[in-house]
C-alpha cells in the first residue's frame, strides 16, 4: 500500500480535527502505519520523530512494551463495565494512587473520558457545590489567552479567539482576567493586582477560577511565574471562589514536577487531568477534588442535590490499566530527574535560535520549549512551511501560528533530540 492510496481513502470520508479540509488539496495527510518510541512510520517506510508527543499525550514512547503489555492483559480480563453501582480494580487502584500523589488532600476522584469533559465536570461541580451550599454563582473566571477544550462549557472559559469567536452567541457566561505578560515575578504581581480589582467588584458572582498552571500550551506556549498561582489562589479563597487547576497538558512531569501546581505550593479545589494520564494510549480523564466539595453533595436522596453527570465510558478499565502502567513507570524510574536533565539538553540545542533575526523569543519550562518567530503575517502561514520542511527531513512538528514548539516523549534520546531541534533550526533558517 502506498501513502497516496491511504490518504485518498481517508479524504473520501474523514473530516479531520482542527483543520481547514481544503488545505489537504496541497498539504498531505500523513498516513502512519506504525510507531515505535519517538518514531512514526508511514506506509512507504519514511520515519518521523514525533516532536509534539501526538498532541502532548505520549509520555513514554509509542508501542511502549510495558504499557502495551498491561493493556492487553486488561483486555483479556475485563474490557469494560459501567461505573454507576459497579466498580473494578483498575479504577480503584488508579483513584488511590492519584489521590496519594496529588497536591495537598485531593481525596475524591470523578472520571471523564477526555480533557474537555473533565473541564465540564469541574465547572458543573463547582457551580452545583455552591448551589447546594445556598449560593448562586452563575459566572466563571479564567485567564486571557487560556485554552480549556472545545465543548461548549470548556470553550466558554477559554480565550483563544480563533476557536471561540464563531460560537460566542451560544456560550456560557465567563469573564477573563489578564494572564501575566511574561515569566517575571513583576508581571505575576501586576496580573494579581488586576485580579484583585476584578474580584472586589464581581467576586460574589463567580463560582470558580480555572487556569492552566505555568504554561498556556494551546495559547502559543505562553509561560508565567509560579508566584501568580499562589497569589491568585489566595485571592480566590478570600472571595469563596473555587480554584480549578487544568493540568491536562502540564501534568505528569511535563514542567519538571509531577504536577505544575507543586511549583507554587498550592492545593487547588479541583485538578483536571487527561492527555499524559494514559501515556497516550487511551482516552481517559479525571477530576480530583476535596472532601469538602464532595461533602456538599453528600446527603439523603433529594432531587437536584447529587451530581448526576455521567459518561458511558466512565472509568473505562482499559484506560485505567494504561494509567496504572504510567504510574508504575513513574514509581520505578527516575522520570522527573531524567526529564530535568533532558530539559537541559533541550536548552543547549535551542541556543542557536537566539541569534536568528527572525526569532523573537526562546522560552522553556521543563520539557516544553517554544521558539517564537517574528516578521511573518498570518497569511504567510509560516507554520505550514516549517511543518512541510521538517516532515521532509524526518521530523514532525506542528507550530501554533508563529510559535514553533517542542514537547517530545520523555524517552527521547540525546541524538534524537539533537536531530529534531537541528532540523527545525534549518527549517527556520530556510524561510
Ligand atoms: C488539550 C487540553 C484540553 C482539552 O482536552 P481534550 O482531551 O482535547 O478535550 C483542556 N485543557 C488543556 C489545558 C488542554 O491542553
Amino acid at each position: 500500500m502506498k501513502n497516496s492510496e491511504m490518504t485518498a481513502r481517508d479524504l473520501a470520508h474523514i473530516w479531520h480535527p482542527c483543520t481547514q479540509m481544503k488545505d489537504h488539496e496541497t498539504l498531505p495527510v500523513v498516513p502512519v502505519k506504525s510507531a515505535q518510541g519517538v518514531w512514526l512510520e508511514d506506509f512507504e517506510g519514511n520515519r518521523y520523530i514525533d516532536g509534539i508527543s501526538s498532541w502532548w499525550v505520549n509520555l513514554f514512547g509509542h508501542a511502549n512494551p510495558y504499557i502495551s503489555g498491561k493493556l492487553s492483559e486488561q483486555a483479556r480480563t475485563l474490557e469494560h463495565v459501567l461505573l454507576a453501582g459497579f466498580t473494578h480494580e483498575p479504577a480503584v487502584r488508579l483513584a488511590e494512587r492519584l489521590c496519594a500523589i496529588a497536591p495537598g488532600t485531593l481525596n475524591r476522584l470523578f472520571f471523564a473520558d477526555n480533557g474537555s469533559s473533565a473541564v465540564e465536570v469541574a465547572l458543573k461541580m463547582s457551580y452545583h457545590a455552591h448551589l447546594n451550599n445556598g449560593e448562586t454563582r452563575p459566572l466563571f473566571l479564567s485567564l486571557s489567552n487560556s485554552y480549556h477544550g472545545e465543548t461548549i462549557g470548556a470553550l466558554s472559559v477559554g480565550d483563544v479567539e480563533l476557536y471561540k469567536k464563531t460560537y460566542e452567541p451560544i456560550l456560557i457566561r465567563s469573564i477573563q482576567t489578564p494572564v501575566p505578560e511574561d515569566r517575571s515575578e513583576a508581571a505575576a504581581h501586576k496580573a494579581a493586582d488586576a485580579l484583585e480589582t476584578l474580584l472586589r467588584e464581581r467576586g460574589s458572582e463567580i463560582s470558580a477560577m480555572i487556569l492552566e498552571p505555568l504554561v498556556q500550551c494551546a495559547g502559543n506556549m505562553h509561560m508565567y511565574h509560579p508566584v501568580y498561582l499562589r497569589l491568585a489562589k489566595t485571592l480566590c479563597e478570600r472571595h469563596g471562589i473555587h480554584f480549578i487547576a487544568d493540568e491536562i497538558a502540564v501534568g505528569f512531569g511535563r514542567t519538571g514536577t509531577m504536577f505544575a501546581c507543586e511549583q507554587a505550593g498550592i492545593t487547588p479545589d479541583f485538578m483536571c487531568l487527561s492527555k499524559g494520564l494514559t501515556g497516550g494510549y487511551m482516552p481517559l480523564a479525571v477530576v480530583l477534588t476535596s472532601d469538602e466539595i464532595y461533602g456538599a453533595f453528600y446527603c439523603d436522596y433529594l432531587e437536584y442535590k447529587a451530581f448526576l453527570h455521567s459518561h458511558s465510558y466512565t472509568g473505562n478499565p482499559l484506560g485505567c490499566a494504561c494509567a496504572n502502567a504510567v504510574l508504575d513507570i513513574f514509581e520505578n524510574e527516575n522520570v522527573i530527574g531524567q526529564n530535568r536533565e533532558k530539559a537541559q539538553w533541550m536548552a543547549e540545542f535551542l541556543k542557536p535560535f537566539e541569534a536568528l533575526d527572525n526569532v523573537e523569543e526562546v522560552r522553556q519550562t521543563g520539557m516544553i520549549a517554544a521558539v517564537e518567530l517574528k516578521g511573518y503575517p498570518p497569511q504567510e502561514r509560516v507554520n505550514l512551511k516549517i511543518f512541510d520542511y521538517c516532515l521532509k527531513h524526518g521530523v514532525f512538528v506542528r507550530p501554533l501560528g508563529n510559535v514553533l514548539y517542542f514537547m517530545p516523549p520523555y524517552i527521547i534520546s540525546y541524538e534524537e533530540m539533537r536531530h529534531m531541534i537541528q532540523t527545525t533550526y534549518d527549517a527556520v533558517k530556510s524561510l
